[in-house]
Parts: C-alpha cells; structure tokens; sequence
C-alpha cells in the first residue's frame, strides 16, 4: 500500500547558513514525528548548492533529501547545468519535476519533462512529477482534460516498474504561493481523478500504490483536512516548509 509522504520545496529561498539553522530546527522539532512508525516519508527539497552540506545534517535514518529540478542529458557540455546523477552521488534520492514554475518561466514541455524524468530514473532517483491547472482552466470547466493530457503526455510512456517510482502531485497554479488553497472537495476530485487515470494507463494496483500529494497554500492549519482526504496522501509544501514549527505540524496532520 501506498506511503504517505510530506516534502519541502524551499524554491530559491534562504541562505546556505539560514538553510543549515531551518535543518537543525526541522531535526529537533519533527525529528521524533518523522522516527515514529507510520510516520510519513519526509523529503527536503532544497537548493543545488545546498545539497550535499544538508545531506550532513540529517540523520541516518528519517529526513530524505530531495532536488528540485534536473537536466535531462547524463553528462556533458552543458553549462551551468546539474545531472540527475550528480544528485544521486551527493546522496539525494527525490527530485521534483514538472512544477509549474519550472513550465512557466523556464518554458519546460511535457516531451522534455518526459525525458527529465527518464534520466531521473535511470539515475535512481525518485521523480515528484507536479501537474495543475491555471485558474482561466478551471474557470473554463477544462482541469480534467488539462490534467489528463499532462499525465498522458509527461508520465505515462514509463513502463510499470519505472512508474512505480514515481510520487504524483497535483498543484493547481492558483494555489501556489497566493493563501489561495483548494478546497479538501476540490484537491480530493482531482486526486481521484488522477488516480483513475493511473489504473487506465498502468493497472489497479499501480493506481492504489502511488503516492499523489497536494500542493498550493497547504499549511499548519490546513494540512490535517487536506490528508484525510482519501485519495490525498500528503503534500508538496512552498513557504510552510520554511518554518520549522510549521512543517512540523503538517508532518504531524496524519
Ligand atoms: P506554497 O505552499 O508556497 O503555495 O507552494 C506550493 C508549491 O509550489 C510547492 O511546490
């Protein structure tokens, strides 16, 4: 059965040192919620630079270390550039793909996000592929079809066992970052409908294994309502994840 999983994606926010004090903050506070058994997989999505520093902050057992992009050649001539096997070797095992900020303002396509997330997997890594609709769609009545044709054209040409890597997350770009949050209705409709679309595409127990969390303005208070939801397994968390006390009590909403 499928893992509850809470991750932080601190975008391009916070120094290296303020970083370092948020980690040894987040250690103490959620440390024993995060040990507990049936605790959620916690995953802290941080900066480039920052990865490998952070890996030395955390304990051997508990917080994973996430990226939150890749490039989606192997190696090579590309300045400026990071590898999903670059991250493997610093000890990262998530990375986010697919959010709507990398599709908006670095321009990523589903046939690139499709790529991204082969090289990914190759590397070892375990993809968070993000999907969600604008708010002129969904004003429009067209979520489903958006959402549908994203899953279809970035996701679903893995096969069955590279797809079981992978952890799904709806962020309707309205909620992102505005306080906005979709309703617990309105995140469980379209968590059920990505889920049917995983059984369309994969089987049954493709759909009921995979992990799809909830992101856009989840936050210490609205957390728990969001993961009772049954088909809500967790979230993919922006700016509550920058606030110790606050990440923990989302880690804690289960
Ligand atoms: P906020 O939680 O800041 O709305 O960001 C959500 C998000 O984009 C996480 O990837």
């Amino acid at each position: 059965m499928r893992q509850n999983l809470v991750a932080g994606n601190w975008k391009m926010n916070l120094t290296y040192p303020e970083g370092q004090a948020l980690v040894t903050e987040l250690v103490t506070l959620a440390g024993p919620a995060v040990a507990a058994p049936g605790a959620p997989v916690v995953v802290l999505c941080v900066p480039f630079p920052y990865l490998a520093g952070i890996k030395q902050h955390l304990p051997e057992s508990g917080f994973h270390l996430g990226a939150q992009n890749c490039h989606q050649k192997e190696s090579g001539a590309f300045t400026g550039e990071v590898s999903a096997r670059m991250l493997a070797s610093v000890g990262c095992e998530y990375v986010i793909l697919g959010h709507s900020e990398r599709r908006q303002y670095f321009h990523e396509t589903d046939d690139l996000l499709a790529q991204k997330l082969k090289a990914a997997l190759a590397a070892g890594l375990k993809p968070i592929f993000c999907v969600g609709e604008s708010l002129e769609t969904r004003e429009a009545d067209e979520t489903f079809d958006y959402i549908g044709k994203q899953l279809a054209d970035g996701l679903f040409h893995l096969s069955n066992e590279e797809f079981a890597q992978v952890v799904v997350a709806y962020e309707p770009i309205w909620a992102i970052g505005t306080g906005r949050t979709a309703t617990s209705a309105q995140a469980q409709e379209v968590h059920a409908f990505i889920r049917e679309r995983i059984a369309r595409a994969y089987d049954a127990e493709a759909a009921l294994n995979t992990t799809i969390l909830y992101g856009g303005s989840a936050n210490a208070q609205n957390a728990k309502e969001l993961f009772s939801q049954p088909d809500v397994d967790g979230g993919l968390i922006g700016g509550a994840s920058l606030k110790a006390a606050d990440f923990t009590t989302i880690i804690e909403s289960f």
